[in-house]
């Protein structure tokens, strides 16, 4: 069984350009701000949650092992 992500989006970071959305779009969703939510950690593969991180042009995105807290990115 796949282990569980904790994805988190620092809003004074993101600037809503919709990167991650696009990389991860069953995952992340823009809120009412136009800033990126992680509605769906579940809703894709570990590699693609990270890609979409690894891409985000500010670094908004926070991603850790549920449980053991081990940090993937940054
Ligand atoms: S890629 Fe980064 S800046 Fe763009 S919407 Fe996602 S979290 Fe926000």
């Amino acid at each position: 069984m796949a282990r569980r992500l904790r994805v988190v989006v620092d809003h004074d970071l993101c600037v809503g350009n919709g990167t991650c959305l696009t990389i991860a779009p069953a995952v992340f969703e823009h809120n009412a701000n136009r800033q990126s939510e992680a509605k769906h950690p579940d809703g894709a593969p570990e590699a693609a949650i990270l890609d979409a991180a690894r891409n985000c042009p500010v670094a908004a995105i926070g991603v850790e092992v549920e449980g053991t807290g081990e940090r993937l990115f940054p």
